[in-house]
């Protein structure tokens, strides 16, 4: 009696754990994402608030010539700005990401002005034949709602596990040492464009060569996402 009792324990708490994992794993998109739990050494690189005349062409070069994908974040009005950094950036076989129109934080814009905004922007890479389905909130703003939201339209939240603070000038060492220091498998590495972040191109060539050193391959987030493994 007391041993069928045990097993009829164990048995629930089995069927509880892997219950756990399939939604764990099924909800993926419905969180936001910060890195993705894999035994794989793969990182994705990514590039906030581009295409940027100080930076895209630097990057893409960098890119092409260490044959390495990555994820930018584009702000879709600097996207109409600069027409041509978003064809290099389409046609270097480059992964495109929506980052808003404006740089508005969306968990402080009322829900249809965000959708909207969403829409602009897919309008506008839809000209270099990008869908955008992952989304990078300006500020790093969100909520639980916000993220549920989104991924009803069809669209990852997508945060970052590292942040060697490019924008504040450092320089292209220190951006990579803290990246190389902090890279773990299935990491997100945020990264930004612009005249603030002019030593990052250098800063990725670096870190190109010193984690494939350590084995690593550099994906695009999209493909990150495709190694994410249930571990119990
Ligand atoms: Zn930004």
């Amino acid at each position: 009696m007391k041993r069928r009792k045990s097993w009829g324990f164990f048995l629930a708490v089995g069927v509880l754990v892997a219950l756990l994992a399939v939604s764990h794993a099924l909800q993926d998109h419905s969180r936001a994402i910060k890195k993705v739990p894999t035994s794989h050494k793969i990182i994705a690189l990514t590039f906030d608030d581009g295409p940027h005349p100080f930076t895209t062409r630097e990057l893409l070069a960098v890119l092409s010539a260490k044959n390495a994908r990555a994820t930018f974040f584009l702000l879709g009005e600097n996207a109409v700005k600069y027409p041509d950094l978003l064809a290099d950036i389409a046609a270097g076989g480059q992964e495109i990401a929506s980052h808003g129109y404006r740089h508005q934080f969306p968990n402080k814009q009322p829900r249809e002005e965000l959708y909207a905004d969403l829409a602009q922007f897919e309008t506008v890479v839809a000209a270099v034949g990008a869908r955008p389905n992952l989304f990078r909130p300006p500020g790093g703003g969100y909520n639980d709602l916000l993220v549920a939201d989104l991924a009803v339209r069809g669209y990852a939240t997508i945060l970052w596990s590292i942040d060697p603070r490019d924008w504040e000038r450092r320089s292209s060492a220190q951006i990579a040492n803290t990246i190389v220091r902090q890279a773990k498998p299935g990491g997100i590495v945020l990264l930004h464009e612009g005249e603030c972040a002019a030593n990052t191109p250098a800063a990725v060539a670096a870190v190109i060569d010193r984690l494939r050193a350590e084995g690593y391959e550099f994906v695009t987030v999209g493909e990150l996402l495709q190694y994410y493994e249930v571990r119990q």
